[in-house]
């Protein structure tokens, strides 16, 4: 790990006032950390912004769950309010890496870190959420831009997560058995705003498969799911799983998403 200045501001001010040339914030650093230990990243100075409790809370009202930064996958998962206005989303959370990741790692660092397989950006994707920061408010559709990409400008803040509450959802994924990153993780909601599918794992970002999302526009089954061919043609392939695997991978997952969805 290369040195670097530390910072631990107890206010928000103070924590987009610190960031400075190459600071970089620290959340959980479930990621960041990590990536520091082995010098594929390094940074000047990191703020921590353990101590910024205003980042931290969800707040449930008729149409939106909306949840501070900060607020790690642990108490997301366990959150009464989020379980019942949006199951899913508590169910994601609970199944994001061990209890110990899920205890340290955060919402904002997670979209932030925007790891193409990580199982947030599916849930922002796939109802529609927009992100809060301290500049402005962005829709999903626009915040994941590539591989460990996003819209946000040097020293943007995230403060919170805004989550339409739809009519159904869930999301299902297939695990990679060590880290329990998605292999292929899909998310399916039906709401207000239509059917909405959002697949992360299988591209360099996560994305919506309007294939799927029509046929499930025409019937909410996980036949009319499964029934969808992907193509493979851009979906990534590895050693865990081919393109032709993973696109396959798509539609069955879609299919178990539509069903969980219809068995709440
Ligand atoms: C073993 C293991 C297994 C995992 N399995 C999964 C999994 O199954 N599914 C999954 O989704 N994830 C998984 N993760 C990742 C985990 O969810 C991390 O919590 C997440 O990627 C990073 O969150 P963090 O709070 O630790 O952020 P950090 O590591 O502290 O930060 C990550 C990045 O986000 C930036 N950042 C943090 N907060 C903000 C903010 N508020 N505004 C702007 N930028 C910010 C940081 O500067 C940094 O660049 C796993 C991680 C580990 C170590």
């Amino acid at each position: 790990m290369y040195s670097f200045d530390y910072q631990r501001p107890t206010d928000r001010a103070a924590a987009t006032a610190a960031m400075k040339g190459d600071a970089r914030y620290l959340a959980g650093g479930q990621s960041l950390v990590q990536a520091m230990k082995l010098r594929l990243s390094s940074s000047e100075r990191l703020v921590d912004l353990s101590g910024v409790a205003e980042l931290k809370g969800i707040k449930v009202d008729a149409s939106n769950v909306v949840i501070g930064s900060m607020t790690t996958h642990a108490a997301v998962a366990a959150s009464a309010e989020v379980q019942r206005a949006i199951p899913a989303l508590a169910e994601l959370a609970g199944g994001i890496a061990d209890q110990m990741v899920r205890n340290m790692g955060t919402l904002g660092g997670s979209i932030a870190n925007a790891d193409p397989a990580a199982c947030y950006p599916a849930a922002l994707l796939g109802l529609g959420a927009t992100v809060t920061t301290n500049q402005r408010s962005i829709p999903a559709e626009r915040f994941f831009t590539g591989l460990y990409e996003t819209a946000l400008q040097p020293g943007e803040l995230i403060t919170a997560v805004s989550f339409p509450i739809p009519q159904k959802a869930a999301y299902v994924k297939f695990k990679q058995p060590a880290s329990r990153f998605a292999l292929v993780g899909v998310f399916v909601s039906q709401g207000a705003g239509g059917v909405k599918v959002a697949v992360t794992g299988a591209k360099s970002t996560v994305f919506r498969v309007k294939a799927i999302e029509d046929a499930l526009t025409a019937s909410f089954t996980p036949e009319a799911a499964k029934a969808v061919k992907v193509l493979s043609t851009d979906i990534n392939g590895d050693m865990h799983g081919s393109a032709e695997y993973r696109a396959a991978m798509i539609s069955v997952m879609a299919s178990r998403a539509v069903s969980a969805a219809l068995s709440r």
